[in-house]
């Protein structure tokens, strides 16, 4: 018998954070990679926000926390709901965890029993998915065609809805594909939704701030305030304020929920850092100019993107509406032999071979979409244009 736990050996490392680990590897031992893999914003924290942190440390604020979060952290999120979202929430109805990932993982553990359905739109974040098999959950996944722009089909949402469905989670915009929900898209789900009162919702809206073509976002709850006793709405500094190492993540929903992810945390990490939190209340206090200067420059690295790739047939990218990904389907390249003779049988041999070519992606099977390959343009002009012409010159190579 296995010294080691069942449900760990049936999960995978992260795959994005596996590839960028790997990108950075081979960039630091003196290989030339051009890095289309990390889902991390590539500029700097803001100056603001660093010094709150340094103040912080200065100040001594380095004990422990309230295991939510510090009271100005929670002020700071429940004015942020209301401003940018109208949604208004009280203290108790507020939890700050070590990132987005570790609010999301919380949740299903303080709900999921053996055998719950988490329902999941593919492509998906690669975490859903495992962090359901480790709370024990059954993953079900909801295939979202490019036909439907890799967006929900309500009809499609309801017959996947059973009486041991638990949890259905909206990502908009997405990662991977950029999909993003329209207000009446929104209405349409939350009618399904209404139906099944046993369902919850987990929004997981990480991408909300980098949005394109003047869209204007909107949560499922602005839509429609009935679902709010059963709602989770997850949110984050990391790619609004370029603040991913910082790990700040929070999640707002019915207090007897937060009560029960308010014990987990307790008894785990107890609370993200103390820094951290007086830098992520400086960042959703005072950072508007910095979402409104990246959101600018996101949306003309797409549309980069967009124009170095349209010409060259081989390859369809779809146009993201937001997230800093494009989505690529690679169905004409599979199937296609190197110069040494080998086959590229599928997104992740071609991933391989794009990283032995210099440029790191990851491929469409992570997020549960195969035959496709995500590229985070999370980084400059010049690294576009010299990505893509690799990705392009590696494609042509093939026969
Ligand atoms: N969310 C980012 C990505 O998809 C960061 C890595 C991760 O946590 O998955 O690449």
């Amino acid at each position: 018998m296995s010294f080691f736990s069942k449900k760990v050996s049936r999960i995978q490392p992260s795959p994005t954070i596996s590839i960028t680990a790997k990108a950075k590897k081979l960039k630091q031992e003196g290989k030339k990679i051009i890095d289309f893999s990390a889902g991390e914003p590539d500029f700097d924290t803001p100056e603001n926000v660093k010094n709150a942190a340094i103040k912080a440390i200065e100040e001594g604020k380095t004990k422990y926390t309230p295991v939510n979060g510090t009271k100005e952290l929670i002020d700071a999120i429940i004015k942020k709901f209301k401003r940018e979202n109208n949604l208004n929430f009280d203290s108790e109805e507020i939890t700050v965890g070590c990132g987005g990932k570790q609010v999301i993982f919380n949740a299903l553990l303080a709900t999921i029993e053996k055998d719950d359905e988490i329902i999941i739109p593919s492509p998906f974040w690669v975490s859903y998915p495992d962090m359901a098999i480790l709370t024990e959950g059954l993953p079900v996944v909801l295939d979202c065609s490019q036909e439907n722009n890799f967006k929900i089909n309500p009809q499609d949402l309801e017959n996947k809805i059973t009486n041991r469905t638990k949890w259905v989670i909206l990502n908009s915009p997405s990662n991977p594909t950029g999909a993003f929900y329209s207000e009446l898209e929104l209405q349409n789900l939350a009618k399904i939704l209404l139906k099944h009162p046993h369902v919850w919702v987990m929004c997981d809206d990480l991408y909300e701030h980098i949005i394109f073509d003047n869209l204007k976002f909107k949560n499922i709850l602005q839509v429609d305030d009935k679902l709010k006793p059963r709602t989770f709405v997850v949110n984050g500094v990391s790619k609004a304020y370029a603040m991913t190492g910082w790990r700040v993540g929070y999640g707002a929903g019915p207090k007897e929920l937060i009560k029960e992810i308010s014990k987990i945390q307790s008894q785990s990490t107890t609370h993200t850092s103390s820094i951290s939190q007086a830098a992520a209340i400086e960042a959703l206090n005072n950072s508007d100019e910095f979402i409104k200067k990246n959101k600018k420059i996101f949306q003309d690295r797409r549309d980069l993107i967009f124009s170095n790739l349209k010409n060259f047939t081989e390859l369809q990218v779809f146009l993201p509406q937001g997230s800093f990904y494009v989505y690529v389907c690679c169905n004409d390249i599979i199937g296609k032999k190197k110069e040494d003779g080998i086959e590229i049988k599928n997104d992740i041999d071609l991933s391989d071979y794009f990283l032995d070519e210099g440029v790191a992606v990851v491929p469409g099977e992570a997020f549960g979409c195969s035959n496709f390959f995500r590229i985070s343009f999370a980084t400059s002009n010049e690294n576009i244009n010299e990505g893509c012409k690799k990705i392009i010159d590696a494609c042509k190579k093939l026969k």
